[in-house]
């Protein structure tokens, strides 16, 4: 099978992959990135084109909508990698992208006799890595079917949203829950340390009282409460703000053309966009902390 885009949701799904006994070919257009990988016992491919040659399967995770058409659709007259993959083959993209692409590239793919899911996920690195993500199906059931057997070796959930791209409707609408709630938890803990609150006290409180949540679970936006959250790694790795702004964007998009109101998802983007424009982009999504906090 062949696995494309390995940072930091796709190098751990590949290698969980690799370990439950698939051949993986995988590459990225990082050479580190492959390396990782590889070290774990796949097979370095030169190009996503070689890594397609011969897999049944095809999984993609890559950052956004431009990059997925631009790979499957093809881009300023380079011809995309549906013309490079056996028809038979069925294709799964876990990148978190507009539902528009996902239909259109599946559209295609159809065309050429090749089944294409999107299965977004949710769990961070830390359930990409354990193995424990939850994937969001778009896709015919017997689609999803077919890709049960591969999906149980990187994720703990699997559920069938509907048909193709309404995995990227619920993903959507969970990241802008998300979006909102690490803002809300990093008011509350920015309140209660700037009244001399130990933060690991306050989210310890708030996490058995009604305010809990994921982030005060398993994500901790203040340095130091949880040992492997990326805010007590200097907000390395994790999901990247820009990512995060991404999602939110797409939310923002769907609520415009549906006509719905989000107010808080809204007000949520603009806080994300503020932080990337501040420098923060590249960093975990919970350093949105700075900008609560007082100097
Ligand atoms: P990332 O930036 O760490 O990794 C993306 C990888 O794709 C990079 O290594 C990049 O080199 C590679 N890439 C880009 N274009 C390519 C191409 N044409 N061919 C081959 N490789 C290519 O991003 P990530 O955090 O792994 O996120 C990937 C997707 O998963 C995004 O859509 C994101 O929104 C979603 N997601 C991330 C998280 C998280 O916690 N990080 C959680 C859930 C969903």
């Amino acid at each position: 099978m062949a696995f494309i885009g390995l940072g930091n949701m796709g190098g751990p799904m590949a290698i969980n992959l690799q370990k439950a006994g698939h051949a993986v070919r995988a590459f990225d257009l990082s050479k580190e990135a492959v390396a990782k990988v590889v070290a774990e016992g796949a097979t370095a491919a030169f190009s996503a084109q070689d890594a397609v040659q011969g897999a049944k399967v095809v999984v993609t995770m890559l950052p956004a909508s431009q990059h997925v058409e631009a790979l499957f659709l093809g881009k300023d007259g380079a011809p995309g990698l549906l013309a490079s993959i056996a028809p038979g083959t069925l294709v799964i993209d876990s990148s978190t992208i507009a539902a528009a692409t996902s239909q259109k590239v599946a559209k295609a793919a159809d065309a050429a006799g090749i089944d294409f899911i999107d299965a977004p996920v949710s769990g961070g690195t830390g359930g990409a890595i354990a193995g424990t993500l939850t994937f969001m199906v778009g896709g015919t059931t017997a689609q999803l079917e077919r890709a049960q057997p591969y999906l149980e070796k990187m994720g703990a959930n699997i559920f069938h949203a509907g048909a193709v791209g309404a995995g990227q409707t619920a993903k959507i609408c969970n990241n802008m829950l998300l979006g909102i709630l690490m803002v809300g938890t990093s008011e509350a803990i920015a309140l209660g340390v700037a009244n001399g609150l130990d933060p690991k006290v306050l989210s310890e409180i708030m996490r058995r009282s009604s305010g809990g949540n994921w982030a005060l679970e398993k994500y901790n936006p203040f340095p130091g409460v949880h040992e492997n959250a990326p805010a007590s790694k200097g907000y390395a790795g994790g999901f990247g703000t820009d990512l995060m702004l991404k999602d939110l964007g797409l939310a923002q998009d769907n609520a415009i053309a549906t006509k719905a109101s989000t107010p808080l998802g809204g007000m949520a983007r603009a806080i994300y966009a503020a932080h990337s424009i501040a420098g923060h982009g590249g960093e975990d999504f919970s350093s949105v902390i700075k900008m609560l906090q007082k100097p």
